[in-house]
């Protein structure tokens, strides 16, 4: 014999019932079986609102208890076709027209106690039961009703009763004795008190009527049949990557139903253990899902995490005291004041000194606890043996389950490593003695990133996540999003990285997709679905999200966004940008930008600030980390620059080479500041101080090669304008270098604590005198490549390179 459990979901209308009904005709088949069923999905909840607002005097209650009844009725025409279909729409009538009789009782007298709670929530279950017992006679099933309340016997703590075992067993088996139907339908949840007056069993209680009729029977399987297939690592709808554990022991699954997994009231257990009866989780909406079996045991998984839960809306309160050294009975007396009241807690944990205690409880008993503890303690703290209660509110609990754990090193070191580097700020500590749980109490509005986190470093095999928000999606952005699309499935099957777009911006618009944006189609969706451009609204929406691993990529050239990096780093959003303009603004600014990255523990990496996708400051830096001193750079460092006088000779017109470099992307989006030597002079900056010196812009010579027409101009178009007309001061610049046998380079050096840019005439034997197209060089001169400098060359410019030199950067961060 089994019994099995239909939970709200899965009876929530005509549809689910008749799944229901087929799963319990292919059960019965072989076996007799008990069917437990909840109320029609929300129905409870709908039902104490009504009592609620007929407390206050609000009429509303009328016309939602009326929806109520109409959803029943349309239920039992959907359900049941027959000639008997007014039989049980007449019954469903009259338990409405005696639950509104109820509530306008409450309605009068204001008041609306447990005991009403419970007289008013039975219906819930009263009434599916009646219906789903009635439709399966209809469909010609031999199925009978039996009302629990009739049964399960309690004592008189209403919306929370406990069960008297002795009695209710006798009644259960006593009924089953004589009864013959292979199926008896049984409301879960319900109950009395050993005076007849309606009790329940807490909510969520269903699942622990279906236990005590396993117990009582002695039953082969309990089987709890909900919406989601099974017992999952973590709560399904939280945690997208969250998979159905197999098999699991009754410790893990008390432990992780105590823990908030809602799936399985936490009492459920309780009776089942004692006769080893074995659970089985089921979803009505895929019968053929293994779903999870929970037995004593759980032979050959020996992994020693099994599953995350958490608590939402905790408080943490925390008795503090020096008079509370070694007093004995100190603790009993605090934790006794709350359990005397009913307040379930959560979590303890002690200092060993005793000198204070602190407890998680759900926040709508924090009142309560407070003036209890005011109350009882109301002598210590007069005389100052004992501090004022504190109280944190805003909490939640987060659990990592598993009895394996404790034969496990550094399972706590990781779990509190990996909330740590998420910045997820952890309040308070616990591990159950038995070492099957370790708890942490963190900031609610940390709880999914700490779960999702938890959840990827302890069940995702080494998957790791990022979530990148991306700012501009023109030229180097464009190619970005193609290049992480082309390799997003390589990512994840040979690196182990998921990347997702979670935003794309363009100078106009902004677009989020929290499960990640189609990079199929990222245009449309950018163009049709977008939000107005709001860089605020931007930013609070990535903080809003507090994804893990979350990174802010500026593909733009915009002086403002780069205003914005320090915004993020604080929020623990790494930064990675192309955009030159934060690394060589003022040295305080860059500098905090890096202090900032260091403290928060997000990455800030900008490559592609100098030679596109080349590895120049990687390069670098890992030659200052393994101690080595650059004592010299000599670089050409233009992409654009390289490829204009690579063009340019005395045979072309400079401004059609100018216009050419911007039609290929070599330029900056304002040219000027290519020619002007402003973006070389920023790129020298950049890698002097990644060198490790102070500088400043302004401490760079530059020589520009512009006559003055060009640089007095004040627009794009202007300075276009000027180049023409000035065709004579260009020619001459190519013929000097020409009459020399040398080539023109535009020269970024660094010597000795300072810094020049200019043009230069490079002989044949020059490493330089060969740099093609729009490719870069850097010699770094160090004390170990003290002879031989390190040269680093290669294609410096253009939009293809400068995003895989962004990706790369993403990909750093992946594997940091
Ligand atoms: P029922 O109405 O069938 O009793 P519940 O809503 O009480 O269903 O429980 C099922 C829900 O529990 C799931 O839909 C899911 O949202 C939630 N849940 C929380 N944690 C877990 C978990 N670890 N595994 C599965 N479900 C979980
Ligand atoms: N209907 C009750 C509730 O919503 C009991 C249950 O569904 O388990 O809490
Ligand atoms: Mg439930």
């Amino acid at each position: 014999m089994k019994i099995l459990k239909f939970g709200g979901t899965s009876v929530a209308n005509a549809d689910n019932i008749k799944k229901v009904i087929d799963i319990a005709k292919k059960s019965s088949k072989n076996n007799p079986i008990i069917v437990v069923v909840s109320a029609l999905g929300g129905t409870t909840d709908i039902l104490l609102q009504a009592g609620i607002k007929a407390e206050k005097k609000d009429n509303k209650y009328l016309s939602e208890i009326e929806s109520l009844e109409n959803r029943h009725i349309f239920t039992v025409q959907e359900l049941i076709k027959d000639s008997h279909q007014d039989e049980v729409i007449s019954q469903v009538r009259t338990y409405f027209n005696q639950l509104v009789n109820i509530l306008e009782g409450i309605y009068l007298i204001n008041e609306f106690s447990n005991k009403t709670k419970d007289k008013i929530a039975s219906f819930g279950e009263i009434l599916s039961s009646y219906i789903i017992s009635e439709a399966m006679k209809s469909q010609g099933v031999d199925a009978i009703l039996k009302n629990a309340q009739e049964l399960i016997i309690t004592d008189e703590s209403y919306t929370n009763a406990k069960v008297d075992f002795k009695v209710t067993e006798k009644n259960i088996q006593d009924f089953y004795a004589k009864n013959e139907s292979p199926i008896v339908v049984v409301p879960g949840f319900v109950a009395s008190t050993s005076k007849g007056e309606n009790s329940t069993l807490g909510r969520g209680g269903s699942d622990y009527t279906a236990s005590i009729f396993a117990k009582a029977l002695n039953v082969t399987e309990l089987e709890i049949w909900t919406d989601v297939s099974g017992m999952f690592t973590a709560n399904p709808k939280l945690v997208k990557q969250a998979k159905p554990i197999k098999h699991i022991s009754y410790q893990e699954a008390m432990e992780l139903s105590h823990f908030g997994a809602k799936v399985l009231f936490p009492p459920t257990i309780q009776p089942v253990l004692e006769q080893k009866i074995p659970i089985r989780i089921k979803n009505t909406f895929d019968p053929g899902a293994e779903g999870t079996l929970i037995t004593q045991n759980t032979n050959g998984n020996t992994s020693p995490a099994k599953g995350i839960s958490h608590i939402e809306n905790i408080s943490l309160l925390t008795v503090e005291g020096s008079g509370m050294i070694g007093v004995p009975g100190f603790t009993k007396r605090i934790l006794g004041t709350l359990s005397d009241a009913n307040i379930n807690v959560s979590l303890v944990t002690q200092s060993s000194s005793e000198h204070f205690l602190c407890m998680g409880i759900d926040s709508k008993d924090v009142t309560l606890a407070e003036k209890l503890f005011n109350k009882a303690f109301k002598y210590e703290m007069s005389q100052g043996i004992m501090d004022p209660l504190i109280i944190e509110n805003n909490l939640a609990i987060i659990a990592l389950v598993g009895d394996n754990m404790k034969s496990h090193q550094g399972i706590s070191g990781k779990m509190f490593s990996t909330l740590g580097s998420n910045n997820v700020n952890i309040r308070a500590i616990a591990q159950g003695a038995s070492e099957k749980n370790i708890t942490a109490v963190i900031e609610r509005k940390d709880a999914v990133k700490a779960l999702n986190t938890l959840h990827n470093a302890f069940f995702e095999g080494d998957i790791k996540q990022l979530n990148l928000f991306v700012v501009g999606v023109g030229n180097v952005g464009g190619k970005l999003l193609e290049q992480i699309h082309m390799q997003q499935q390589y990512l994840i099957d040979e690196q182990h990285l998921d990347v997702r777009v979670i935003a794309v911006t363009n100078s106009k618009k902004m677009h989020f997709d929290t499960e990640g944006i189609n990079l199929d189609n990222w245009k449309e969706s950018l163009k049709e679905k977008g939000d107005k451009l709001d860089l605020e609204k931007f930013f609070k929406n990535v903080k809003s999200l507090n994804y893990r691993n979350s990174i802010f990529v500026d593909n733009t050239a915009n002086a403002k966004i780069s205003t914005l990096y320090a915004d993020y780093l604080k929020n623990s959003i790494a930064v990675v940008t192309c955009n030159k303009i934060a690394c060589s603004s003022e040295y305080e600014n860059y500098q905090n930008l890096k202090f900032l990255a260091r403290k928060y523990d997000a990455p800030f990496l900008f490559e592609t600030n100098v030679g596109a996708g080349l590895p120049i400051i990687d390069t670098l830096k890992n030659l200052i980390m393994s101690g080595d001193k650059v004592t010299k750079i000599q670089a050409v460092l233009s992409g654009s620059l390289n490829f204009i006088f690579n063009e340019f000779n005395s045979q072309t017109s400079f401004h059609d080479v100018v216009v050419e470099a911007g039609v290929q992307g070599f330029t900056e989006p304002d040219p000027r500041i290519d020619l002007s030597g402003v973006d070389v002079m920023r790129k020298i900056l950049i890698l002097a101080r990644e060198s490790g010196n102070v500088m400043e812009l302004d401490d760079i010579k530059n020589e520009s090669f512009l006559p003055q027409s060009s640089l007095d101009a004040d627009s794009v178009a202007d300075f276009m304008a000027t180049l023409e007309p000035e065709a004579t001061h260009f020619k001459a610049i190519s013929e000097a270098a020409e009459k020399e046998n040398c080539r023109l380079k535009y020269v970024a050096e660094f010597d000795n604590g300072k810094a020049k840019v200019g043009l230069q005439h490079i002989p044949s034997d020059h490493p330089f005198y060969n740099l093609d197209g729009s490719d870069n060089i850097v010699l770094f001169f160090t004390e170990r490549y003290s002879q031989q400098p390190l040269i680093i060359k290669g294609a410096g410019a253009g939009a293809a390179v400068t995003a895989s030199g962004l990706f790369a950067d993403i990909i750093r961060i992946g594997n940091k």
